[in-house]
């Protein structure tokens, strides 16, 4: 195939996930006059993480202070709720209800709180067991935290709405363009996606699940890995929905970046209950059956991975025997919501987290990116990334801007 001129000044972004979407979109803000297209290999915008996932706003409670996501979120999720308004994506800020289960986990939930004020979050209230059961009159814990900037939304919605704003301005978004090969001669990027190649001078890779193999396309090492965690749902059939108002969770271990199993109500409606955090088999595969071979090589042939699971190898038994184990799961709700029953939950979604993997076997908790010549990869951008979408991509295009 010819390659297809771009003018100089172009920008490619890989990625139609709401990370790629809302960077396009800022690109195409911040230079109107630059060509900007966005690649997705999928026949559809947010067919991975960002339409697989809880659709919670998080407002910045759990992260480090100063830290990118501490920061990133708290901005963020005015500019989403912003969007949605000017949008028309349905959300509600909801609010949530952190609660602490045993006198053990009060220390952490303190901890919780006071990372939250550090934040800048407003209006957090410690509450006592029977404040928290008139906010949600069946979780059960020793104290909770209400959070009431929290909420809900659908984010496959605000993608949607974001790829048309992108149109509506002259960007191009190429579905069915999985880009196989990055060149980089005389400043110019050669990309090879889908039928046609293109040519791009900024590039910006969004690529989720994939950010670090289109990182390794451009010649750059992989200093960390992608290790994909599935995260499974189940959703509660009406009766077990009608025991949860809003957004009940756990004390999360602040080991890991995943928050433990919590009730979610939908804005779309009814329930959902997860997700869990297991390692898996498929970067893209979203039942415990999918398998690729290359991806299981991938990650069982990187040290990181070892260390990992030397490190954590109780988490890691647990979180495949809670997979396994409908029984284990149901136990995992019930210490949030003693009423729930194994009649409540009927098999619901999944999704796979992007998570990058440090060589000494942490979990990288913060938003990292590379930026090299002139190009920009975000390599993690977990949870509250689709929340923070937008702060993420001013963040970005702000970097470009400057260098
Ligand atoms: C189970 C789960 C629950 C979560 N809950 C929440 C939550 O409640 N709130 C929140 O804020 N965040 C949540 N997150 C995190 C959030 O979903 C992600 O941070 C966000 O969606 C990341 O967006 P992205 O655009 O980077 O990735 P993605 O949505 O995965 O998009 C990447 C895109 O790149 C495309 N791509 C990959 N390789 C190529 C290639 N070579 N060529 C072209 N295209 C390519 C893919 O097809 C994909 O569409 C959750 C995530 C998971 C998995």
């Amino acid at each position: 195939m010819p390659a297809r001129a771009t003018a100089p000044g172009s920008v490619a972004v890989i990625g139609g996930g709401i990370i790629g979407l809302a960077v396009a979109l800022r690109c195409i803000e911040t230079w109107p006059a630059t060509p900007v297209t966005v690649f997705e290999k999928e026949s559809g915008v947010a067919r991975h993480q960002s339409g697989h996932n809880s659709n919670v706003l998080h407002c910045g409670l759990y992260y480090k202070p100063g830290s990118l996501k501490a920061r990133l979120a708290v901005t963020g999720i005015r500019e989403m709720v912003e969007f949605c308004q000017q949008h028309w994506v349905p959300h509600e800020r909801c609010g949530k209800l952190v609660v602490a289960v045993t006198d053990e986990e009060t220390p952490r939930l303190r901890e919780l709180e006071a990372r939250g004020i550090a934040n800048g979050l407003s209006g957090l209230r410690w509450l006592g067991p029977e404040a928290l059961r008139e906010i949600e009159p069946h979780a059960r814990g020793v104290a909770a935290l209400h959070v009431p900037e929290e909420g809900i939304t659908h984010f496959p919605s605000v993608c949607e709405a974001m790829a048309a704003e992108i149109r509506r301005r002259g960007g191009e978004i190429r579905l069915s363009a999985e880009v196989r090969g990055l060149r980089e001669t005389d400043g110019c990027w050669r990309i090879q996606a889908g039928e046609a190649d293109a040519s791009a001078a900024f590039l910006f890779n969004c690529a989720g699940l994939q950010c670090d193999r289109v990182l390794a396309q451009t010649g750059l090492r992989r200093n960390s890995r992608i290790v994909p965690f599935r995260g499974e749902y189940f959703e509660l059939s009406d009766e077990g929905a009608g025991l949860v108002r809003n957004l009940i969770y756990p004390v999360p271990d602040p080991k890991f970046p995943f928050l433990g199993v919590h009730f979610t109500r939908m804005i779309l409606g009814g329930v959902e209950a997860g997700p869990n955090a297991v390692l898996a088999t498929a970067r893209e595969g979203y039942t415990a059956r999918d398998f690729a071979a290359r991806d299981l090589l991938d990650a069982f042939s990187y040290p990181g991975l070892w260390r990992f699971l030397a490190k954590y190898p109780r988490m890691s038994a647990y979180e495949l025997y809670r997979s396994l184990s409908r029984a284990e799961f149901l136990r995992s709700l019930q210490r949030l919501l003693p009423e729930i029953e194994e009649r409540h939950l009927r098999k619901g979604m999944a999704g796979v987290r992007a998570q990058a993997l440090a060589p000494d076997g942490t979990l990288v908790q913060d938003f990292d990116y590379v930026l090299r010549s002139n190009a920009l990869h975000l390599i993690n951008a977990p949870s509250p990334g689709a929340t923070a979408s937008l702060a993420i991509a001013r963040h970005l295009v702000g970097l470009l801007r400057e260098n």
